[in-house]
């Protein structure tokens, strides 16, 4: 069927063509050319001469439509142009190592160690999933690497991550050209972005049944004495407090003693299904509350006063964990703040 059509249509073509070239003269086409020519000069010749684009005139003598010779109605006139170059990315990349932290792997690229949550997603708070063998890519410079989504901007973008647009088109291997256009599943860098990480905060103490060792609802019973003491003795920080870690680890033996870090109330002692194990909190009366995590025993129970260097659980390595280690943090009105501000970890 399709073969009969494209048949008929070069058939008639052909058939017209030649009627044509039969009833046409030489002298006959002249004529045409420059009648339409007389036309279009005698609407418009200033600016027809100029270097200004043609102006379509409908040729009324002949019926002829003008034949516009630039590129201005093609819808692709010029496919490399338009399409642009997709990013392309090459990476360092790293393999983990026994006893490696963000810190330190941070420090050996000279990034920081945000810029490591910014190549590998997969990474969280905690130095545990820093596992030995597994490649992290290093980013070139301090920055996210964005997967595009269908429907993702430019401008989109930068807002998400509170940069300029101007600085994630000025990196160099995004090969973003105007008209800009971006790709799904490629990847564009943005310079000097933070990626978003899921910080866990503690359930609402009122909301939780007193029926468990968790607390119900405490209120602090004890104001502390607002300076804070190490909760373990020793100084082996296996991690310290980042925008991905907002708290300080420190390495130790499994069921060493931990202490209060201030005088305050138990308001939490259980389990914490969100990757601390078991965890102890102690709101400190002032504002402060200290959290005691991936702990192997715990001494205290919610509601209890404890004072600054009692001991009130044992470290371990329960949770998100993969060595005996303490995590603890001070909270200050609920948000995390750097241990080492406090105890000092020079
Ligand atoms: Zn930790």
């Amino acid at each position: 069927m399709v073969l009969l059509i494209i048949t008929a249509v070069l058939l008639f073509g052909w058939r017209t063509g030649l009627v044509g070239g039969l009833g046409e003269t030489p002298e006959g086409d002249e004529t045409a050319v420059s009648s339409s020519q007389t036309v279009s000069t005698d609407v418009n010749p200033n600016t027809l001469s100029g270097a200004s684009d043609p102006v379509p005139v409908f040729d009324f003598a002949t019926g002829d439509l003008p034949v516009i010779n630039d590129d201005s109605l093609d819808p692709n006139p010029n496919p490399h142009t338009y399409q642009g170059e997709k990013p392309s990315h090459s990476f360092q990349t790293y393999v983990v190592e026994r006893g490696d932290t963000p810190n330190s792997i941070a420090e050996r690229f000279g990034i920081k160690t945000e810029t490591l949550l910014g190549g590998n997603p997969q990474l969280s708070q905690e130095a545990s999933l820093l596992q030995t063998g597994v490649e992290l890519v290093i980013l070139p410079i301090d920055g996210v690497l964005h997967d595009v989504q269908p429907g993702d901007t430019l401008e989109g973008i930068a807002e998400q991550y509170d940069v300029p647009v101007e600085d994630i088109i000025a990196y160099e291997d995004n090969h973003l050209e105007f008209p800009y256009r971006l790709y799904p599943e490629t990847q564009i860098m943005v310079p000097g972005a933070v990626r978003e990480v899921f910080v866990w905060t503690p359930p609402d103490l009122s909301s939780v049944g007193g029926t468990s060792r968790e607390g119900s609802g405490i209120k602090p019973l004890i104001v502390g004495t607002g300076t804070f003491q190490y909760p373990v003795g020793s100084r082996n920080f296996s991690q310290y407090f980042w925008y991905g870690h907002p708290a300080i680890d420190i390495a130790l033996g499994e069921g060493t003693a931990v202490v209060a870090a201030d005088t305050g109330t138990v308001t939490y002692a259980g389990w914490n299904v969100y990757g601390y194990g078991n965890l102890i909190v102690v709101n400190h009366g002032n504002g402060f509350e200290t959290f005691y995590a991936h702990l192997s025993g715990i001494n205290v129970s919610p509601g209890q006063i404890v004072y600054k260097g009692n001991v009130i659980g044992l470290s371990g390595n329960t949770g998100n964990s993969s060595g005996p280690h303490i995590h603890f943090e001070i909270r200050v009105n609920g948000v995390q703040d750097n241990p080492c501000w406090y105890l000092g970890c020079g």
